[in-house]
Order: C-alpha cells, then structure tokens, then sequence
C-alpha cells in the first residue's frame, strides 16, 4: 500500500504519561502502514517532537497554564476537556478547507483517533461529520468491571467495611477493595460516575482500538463487544507491534542506572516504579525503604519528583536508610523503564499495576509485587495475582510484610514458578504478535478498515448512530469466538 495510501489520521491523546506513550506507539504503528499522522496535542504535556520526525504534530491552545493539573481532579479534566474543543474543531475546519482547495490526491484525512479521557473529540466530530476511533489504553477486563458497576450501582455501592474482602458479584477475582473507581467512604460519588460513565462511553465512533491481546482477553473482549456494537481491534502490545523504539518519555530519564544495572549481577535486581501519577504518603515511602533495606536484595527505585505527598522528592527517607544499602540501592527519579525491564540483571518488578507497566513486565519475562492505588490498578493487580498468576500482592503496607515479599519474589520456590508462568505468558503474547497471530491479523483488519472509512463528504446523513451498520464500513466483527 506504501504509494498509493495518502490517507491520514490525528491522533488526540490524553496528556498523562500512561496515555500519551500507547497514543504514540499507535501512531508509529499506524505510520509503519502508510497512513500519515498527526497528533494534536495539549500543551501540558507536550510530546518530544525531535523523537517524532515522523509526525505532525498540532499544539492546542490547552488554557491551562498556572494549573497544577498533575493534581487530578475531575474539573481539570473537564476543563481541559471543554477548551480544547475550539481549538480542535478549527484545526479540523482548516485542514479539510486545505484539502478542498488543493483538490490533491495526496493525504486525506480517514479519521479521528482519541483517547477516550478526551471525550470532547464526540462533539467536535459528530459537528464536523468527520469519522472517530476510540483508544482504550487499559485492560478489557477493566472497563468490563467498570461497566458492569455503573450498570447496576445499587448491587453494588454504597458497602460495608465488613463487605471489603467479599467477591464482587460477576467480577470474579475482584472483592469489594478492589472496586476500580476512586471511593470515598464506601461509595462512588455521582461525579465520578458520571465521569467514569463519559470515559466508557464511545459517543459516535466507529469503532474501538485495543492495546491487549485478543489472546488474553478474547471471553472479556467479545463480552464487551455485544455492549458497544462496533468492530475492537486489539492490538496490542503497543510498544512491540509499534516498530519504533524512540523515547516517548515526557519527564527526563537518567540512563545512569543502566550503568550501575551494568555492575549488577544477573537476575539479582528489584526494580521498584510506581508509574507517573501516583502519590503515596511519607508513611508508605518509610515502610517501604525498611522493606527493600532489609530484604537485602539489590534495588532500582524510581522516587518520581512530587509523589510523596508533602515532599518535593525522597526527603522522607528515614535517617540510615542511605548508609545501610550503600551501593546495593540505587534511587532515580525517572528511569529509562523499558530498558530497565529488558536488563539481564532485573529479577523482580515492585508495581503500581499500570497497564504500560505490565504489559513491558511481562514481555520481558519479569515477575511482580502487585501494590496498586488507583483506577485500574486494582483490577490489574487482581489479575496478575489470581488469574494469570505472575505477580505477587501486597495488602498490607508495612515494612516486614514488604521484605517477606520481596523475599519470596527474589528467593522462593513461589517466586520461580512465577517466573516459568511469566515465561509461558510473554510467548503467548508473542505469538500473537506473528504474521499468523490474532494481534497481527487485527493489525491488517484495522488497516483495512480505516482504509475504506467513507470521506464525511460521501455520507448521506450525519454520522451519529448510524454509521455501524453502513454498507460503507466493514461491520464484521473483528472479534471471533
Ligand atoms: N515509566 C518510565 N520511567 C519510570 C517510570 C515509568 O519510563 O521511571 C513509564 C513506563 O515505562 C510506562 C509509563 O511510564 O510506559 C507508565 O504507564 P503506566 O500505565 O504503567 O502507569 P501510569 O503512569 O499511567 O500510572
């Protein structure tokens, strides 16, 4: 298709670092292709152009300046949400006004491609009759969770302390605890429902892109596929389907823990990050220190900048801390974490559950301590534990607990038969990642589709709700049982 396909796509990513790397490897995978791309980006948060030649890239006026939006809360995210718009539509009006004018054979536009934490993307395209593509960034098996609770809160929430350890019904391995919505005494508040409905909800597009395995989660996806009634095309892992391996790093990394990685011997190493949004308390950061301290076990810790609450960085650490590990520790602030994972001497992966992370954990064979906080990361953690076995969870964050961990991880019997299963997971993975595999395949449907998306110009009637049952548009479903 190199010379012939012109078309192009603009990708809208959310502008948080979990969100803004899946977005980018989509684009490299969909460049590989020959679609051209450009990502129209938040200033907060801009990607690295220079790691990009191969993009466009289109900076919206985000009106966010003087935000602390690291801080999130649900009225930056509308926010950001509401201000983008104008600035979205108008780049829309001129791009295709240009096509008109130049009446080229050359790029034109197929479709929007965004995030579904920028559901501002449904207005804009449903005014401009223009095509949208949904990108979920996380687990299917996330969104079913979330789905299923706001279908029927009642069965649900509000619950009692004594429910926390309880099986949620239909939602097996998850228990009360770990209800993936932010929870706030035992209930979820109406605002964050509707929030966490507007992110779940796919408005006018035609169609959803996956960064998981339809290997993984072929039972979740298909579940999930009767509900939204458009093709999913999952086709993931992003970062090793995307054939590009530069940085879409937004904070500074420093490489100098590759080196010290160096010096370490072979599968000896825990490697400690709790991803890029997360915020834990002094007490947690000191439990922690004394776990990894007395497990005696060498250690990469990544203490990003403002994520101990009240600190500016690892302030908290306990006074000894630094002279008891010496030179068996090493603290960064932000680390190179692919190249991290992919080092011959990191044994174990101390986790938030981010599903960046995981998915890098597993494809390069590296076990887990599941300690999640957040959204999703519950419903990962569970998973990693229960079902697929690779991870180990922490529920109690308290310094003997952590070092009794990190010793089964490292050490134990325990720990090796999660390494054989993490093993067994990444070739699965792989596989799926071969010509003939169901990632592959899903790549090339995807493709096709977006190859034969109709121009809004050949659409009769306005796209909302109409468009999964075009003749214009592949129906079939991607997803077979
Ligand atoms: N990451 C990194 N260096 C670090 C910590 C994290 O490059 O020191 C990257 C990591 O490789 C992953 C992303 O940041 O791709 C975090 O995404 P994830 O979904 O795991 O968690 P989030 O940050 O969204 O909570």
């Amino acid at each position: 298709m190199k010379e012939q396909r012109r078309q192009s796509v603009v990708l809208v990513p959310y502008p948080f670092q979990g969100h803004v790397t899946p977005m980018l490897q989509l684009g490299s995978i969909l460049h590989s292709q020959g679609f051209s791309v450009i990502v129209a980006h938040t200033e907060y948060n801009a990607p690295n152009y220079s790691n990009h030649p191969e993009f466009i890239f289109h900076s919206m006026v985000d009106r966010l300046q003087g935000i602390d939006i690291s801080f999130l809360t649900l009225e930056n995210i509308y926010d950001m949400n509401e201000n983008c718009k104008d600035p979205l539509r108008n780049y829309l009006v001129k791009m295709l006004e240009e096509e008109e004018e130049e009446n080229v054979r050359g790029d034109q536009l197929s479709c929007i491609i965004y995030d579904n934490v920028m559901f501002f993307v449904d207005d804009v395209v449903t005014q401009l009759r223009l095509l949208s593509i949904v990108l979920r960034t996380f687990s299917a098996a996330y969104l079913n969770s979330m789905l299923t609770i706001l279908q029927q809160p009642e069965k649900y929430l509000p619950f009692e302390d004594s429910q926390l350890l309880d099986p949620l019904p239909e939602l097996h391995p998850l228990r009360f605890k770990d209800v993936p919505f932010p929870v706030i005494d035992n209930d979820v508040p109406e605002p964050l429902r509707e929030f966490c409905r507007a992110m779940s909800n796919i408005g006018s597009s035609v169609a959803s892109i996956w960064n998981t395995m339809q290997d993984l989660e072929n039972s979740m996806l298909l579940h999930l596929q009767e509900h939204y009634k458009v093709p999913f095309f999952p086709i993931g892992p992003f970062h090793k389907m995307a054939p590009l391996s530069s940085s879409t790093s937004i904070l500074e990394e420093d490489r100098s823990c590759i080196e010290w990685l160096d010096k370490q011997a072979p599968n000896s190493v825990l490697y400690v990050s709790l991803g890029s949004l997360v915020r834990i308390d002094d007490k947690e950061l000191i439990e922690t220190a004394w776990g990894l301290a007395n497990s005696e076990q060498p250690f990469l810790w990544v203490i990003r900048p403002g994520s101990v609450s009240g600190f500016q960085w690892a302030e908290a650490l306990p006074d000894g801390f630094a002279k008891m590990v010496g030179e068996r520790g090493r603290i960064v602030k932000w680390a190179p974490q692919k190249q991290v994972l992919a080092h011959p001497a990191v044994a174990g992966f101390f986790t938030h559950c981010g599903w960046n992370s995981i998915l890098e954990s597993i494809l390069e064979e590296v076990p887990m301590i599941c300690r999640p906080l957040l959204a999703d990361q519950f419903v990962n953690a569970r998973y990693l534990s229960q079902i697929y076995k690779v991870g180990l969870e922490l529920e109690v964050i308290e310094r003997t607990v952590i070092e009794k961990t990190v010793r089964k991880l490292m050490l134990s019997e325990e720990g090796k038969d999660l390494k054989r299963r993490v093993v067994e997971m990444k070739q699965n993975i792989v596989a799926g990642m071969q010509t003939d595999g169901s990632s592959q395949k899903n790549l090339n449907d995807l493709v096709d589709f977006i190859s034969s998306l109709p121009s809004r110009r050949s659409l009769p009637t306005p796209v909302v709700g109409a468009i999964v049952n075009s003749n214009h548009i592949p129906s079939k479903c991607i997803i077979e049982s």
